[in-house]
């Protein structure tokens, strides 16, 4: 059953024009037939009358598919190439992410000038829209604005890990994940290709980041968000 975020508007639920003609002319629906609209992260199956010049949602009842985590899952997600950040916004909505925010480190590959950031968090909101709908999800992650590493704040009731490829201390990743019960949120750094410098490193630490390791193989960035997420998403849904 296709589903759609909607708006509100005079208690009726409102679509984006690409999603009406995403119904009519893409998926064909008919007018009276059935979707999922999803608004106020709740879900109702709906049915949708429409001819050529107007459309009308009707609420059958509401869904249950909580599929949220049980926790926030906020990514601050090295600034790399476009495909491939593009890639890691899109399995982030799919792994549950509750917050994307695009992180500017010292060796990003990627420099970024402010006159196409506007373009990237348009294009980066599309994403989000059309993943959270995929995989049925009941809000939309936020994108946040763009920020220096070093702009980076989280308080005390979350916990706090950083992929460092060079991690050679002793957290585990999974003794770090059994004390996810203590906090309320959990905030993951992921650096870009060029890695971490020693000066981004200390500045983590300095703030209760805790530097865990994926493995002895050195990912790709876009892996190693992909791939910790789902770790993450694994250990909450048990
Ligand atoms: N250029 C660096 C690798 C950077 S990989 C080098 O060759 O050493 C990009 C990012 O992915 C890293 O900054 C880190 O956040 C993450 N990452 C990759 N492999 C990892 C690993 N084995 N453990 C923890 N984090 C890893």
């Amino acid at each position: 059953m296709q589903r759609y975020f909607v708006s509100k508007k005079n208690d009726k639920f409102i679509l984006t024009d690409l999603d009406l003609h995403h119904i009519k002319d893409v998926m064909r629906i008919k007018s009276n037939g059935e979707i999922i609209c999803v608004y106020d992260n709740k879900s109702y199956l709906c049915t949708i009358t429409y001819n050529n010049s107007a459309y009308d949602i009707k609420i059958l009842n509401e869904c249950d598919n909580d599929v949220e985590l049980s926790k926030d899952v906020i990514l601050y997600q090295a600034v790399i190439k476009n495909e491939k950040f593009d890639l890691v916004v899109q399995k982030a909505c799919e792994l549950g992410v509750k917050e994307i925010v695009p992180t500017i480190f010292e060796r990003s590959v990627v420099k970024v000038d402010n006159k196409n950031i506007e373009n990237k968090l348009n294009r980066y909101n599309k994403i989000i829209k059309e993943a959270c709908e995929q995989s049925h999800r009941q809000l939309l992650a936020n994108i946040r604005p763009f920020i220096n590493l070093k702009d980076i704040k989280e308080d005390d009731d979350t916990l706090k890990i950083m992929a460092y490829e060079n991690n050679n201390d002793k957290h585990s990743l999974k003794n770090v994940l059994s004390k996810i019960d203590n906090y309320k949120k959990i905030a993951i750094v992921i650096g870009p290709e060029g890695g971490f410098t020693i000066d981004e490193v200390n500045y983590l630490l300095s703030i209760g980041f805790i530097s865990v390791s994926l493995g002895k193989r050195i990912l790709r960035s876009e892996t190693a968000s992909i791939a910790l997420l789902a770790i993450i998403a694994s250990y909450l849904e048990g």
